[in-house]
């Protein structure tokens, strides 16, 4: 039987730094955390790239790696505090030189190499706005992403220039300046390559004054749902990332600590570059793509303590077998954490099991820049929930009626949409060209999800869908994830999907597409056999009534099902923005 909760227990071998969730709640203020930050000197304001590096380059955590490159061919690159701080420096310096001034857009289109991160500080330390664009994007969502965002500059390389920029570069007029990463240095209209260009920059900067509601990053959604959204979000963000740092993923001086996305999207930049330094931690960036064996070897080879991952690679890794992790010493890693999609409770228990630790779920949105809701590393995980709000943040479930009024639904166990009180500091402050879209997203107080959940009588969160997949079958409102999580209990079933198809009687019925594990063949049998291990599961009113075998799901690149495709494809529908779709264009 699969646990109902996972209770922790000391001895910790690092206290955690929530023990309590009731006093963690009642001793935390915003302000009080904006107090545990420096901000700029002489009381300048408050910058992101100042809080993440230099104010620990100038301290005594200088000599210590903030981040640890691992290249796909195997090569190591480190840079200390003190490194980054210079490295950032050059390329604010440099920028100024192009004429790039405050609130002008610095777009990058790279993989997870260090020009990377050492653009998305040093854009940030000169007060102009970062905005990093997956590798892996076709020229279609470069453009239509850089001409949205009006950009002035592109870091990229030659190589990816020629790909995905040349075919559109026609039609973006407001970009100015290619700078490009690596040897490469290609034959690029106004391109200049990057490496002699910070060479030739002072190693030297003095931020400016940044008033903590100055514009820093531009984030597109991951276009789940459809078309993706440019999230703006401001330097005070940094407040947010820091406190969750510590708060959700239980940061310690010590860590090292590893958050596997790609800085394409919000996760990849507000834990794979933001907390982790500002925390003043080690941060480990591997290049390379997903990889069981490879992930295992760099959890245990770089003595990772903390990790940050998504639902989609815990299910690549459990597809790998257990067994797999069980040839590592993953014995340093302290805390699992996981965000993005639901996190199924087979996944949560594996963790357990193969990492030697529970798999921590947590919940946020590009919108929201930062974890809101989350199971902490010394409290009782209870599987397949998202876990409580974080210290500082008030979620409630709540209905909006057809007047556009909205009421807080206070008896436990109730469904309804997933929403927030604004006023965290990594709230998005816009959507990129639209205003109307932003301030829908607004209601009675509320910042409304789009998510639909219910919370228990402890206060934890369970996620049921969101308000676009919910299936409605006879009466019932069907959420995905429940059925999904069901399907993925059996042996065979590698990964889910479940969507509603018209049905001239209940409305929807639900059809769930399944993945298989290796080893398993697609066959009559094996699909009479899960139909009837989803109804002995869910119930009939619940359970998929039609079942297909798919090789792989459709997914975005940031590792998310897309049902809606799935969708759209069912029903012959035009399949809207594809952009992100994983092996797209
Ligand atoms: P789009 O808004 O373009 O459709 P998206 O919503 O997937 O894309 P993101 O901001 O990257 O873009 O993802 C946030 C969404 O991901 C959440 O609103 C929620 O639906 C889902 N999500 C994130 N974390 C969790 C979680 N722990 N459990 C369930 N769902 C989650
Ligand atoms: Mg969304």
């Amino acid at each position: 039987m699969r646990p109902q909760v996972i209770e922790k227990r000391g001895p910790w071998p690092v206290e955690p730094n929530v023990l309590d969730y009731a006093r963690a709640r009642d001793g935390f203020s915003w302000a009080a955390a904006r107090a545990a930050l420096d901000g700029l000197p002489h009381g300048r304001g408050l910058n992101i790239a100042h809080e993440a590096v230099d104010r620990h380059a100038a301290g005594p955590r200088a000599g210590r790696v903030a981040l640890r490159f691992l290249g796909a061919e195997g090569e190591r690159r480190e840079l200390t505090y003190a490194a980054l701080a210079e490295a950032t420096s050059r390329f604010a310096n440099a920028l100024a030189g192009l004429g790039v001034r405050r609130g002008d857009r610095v777009f990058a289109l790279l993989g997870r190499v260090p020009e990377l991160y050492v653009a998305a500080l040093g854009t940030l330390k000169l007060g102009a706005v970062f905005s990093p664009l997956f590798s892996a994007f076709g020229p279609e969502p470069v453009r239509a992403r850089l001409a949205l965002g009006l950009g002035k500059v592109l870091v990229t390389s030659a190589a990816l220039y020629r790909k995905k920029v040349a075919p559109v570069r026609a039609e973006l007029p407001s970009l100015a300046h290619v700078l490009l990463a690596g040897d490469d240095p290609g034959n690029v209209p106004g391109g200049r390559a990057l490496g002699p260009l910070l060479e030739a920059a002072s190693p030297r900067f003095e931020i400016p004054a940044t008033a903590p509601a100055d514009l820093a990053l531009v984030h597109f959604t991951s276009g789940t749902t459809g078309r993706p959204k440019g999230a703006m979000h401001v330097h005070e963000a940094v407040v947010a990332h820091h406190a969750t740092g510590r708060l959700a993923l239980d940061l310690h001086d010590e860590d090292v600590f590893w958050c596997t996305a790609d800085p394409g999207w919000v996760t990849g930049t507000s834990y794979g570059i933001v907390a982790p330094l500002s925390c003043g931690v080690t941060s480990i960036v591997d290049e390379a793509e997903f990889d069981a064996e490879r992930w295992y070897r760099v959890l245990a080879e770089e003595r990772i303590t903390v990790w940050y991952t998504a639902p989609t690679a815990v299910r690549m890794l459990m597809k790998a077998g257990a067994a797999l992790a069980r040839g590592w010493d993953l014995s340093r890693l302290r805390f699992v954490a996981s965000v993005g999609e639901p996190l199924n409770p087979e996944a949560v228990v594996w963790g357990q099991e193969a990492l030697g630790r529970p798999i921590h779920d947590n919940w946020w949105q590009t919108e929201t820049g930062g974890i809101m809701i989350g199971n902490l590393a010394a409290l009782p995980v209870k599987p397949g929930s998202m876990g409580r709000p974080l210290p500082g943040v008030t979620a409630a479930i709540v209905r909006q009626g057809e007047d556009g009024r909205v009421a807080e639904v206070a008896e436990p166990g109730v469904e309804g949409e997933l929403a927030l009180r604004p006023g965290w500091p990594s709230m998005f402050r816009g959507y990129l060209g639209d205003e109307a879209r932003y301030r829908a997203c607004f209601a009675d107080g509320w910042y409304l999800t789009g998510d639909l959940a219910r919370r228990d009588a402890d206060g934890y969160f369970w996620f049921v869908g969101r308000k676009d997949d919910v299936i409605k079958s006879a009466g019932h409102l069907i959420g995905p994830f429940e059925v999904e999580s069901a399907l993925l209990e059996h042996p065979a079933v590698a990964e889910a999907a479940a969507i509603g198809i018209p049905d001239p009687v209940a409305l929807e019925v639900v059809k769930a597409f399944v993945a298989l594990k290796p080893g398993f063949t697609a066959s009559e049998a094996l699909r009479l056999e899960l139909v009837g291990f989803g109804r002995a599961r869910l119930g009939r009113a619940v359970a998929p009534k039609e079942i297909a075998f798919l090789p792989t799901l459709p997914r975005t690149r940031s590792g998310k099902i897309m049902r809606r495709l799935l969708k759209a494809r069912e029903l012959g529908l035009p399949e809207g923005d594809t952009s992100t779709l994983e092996g797209g264009a």
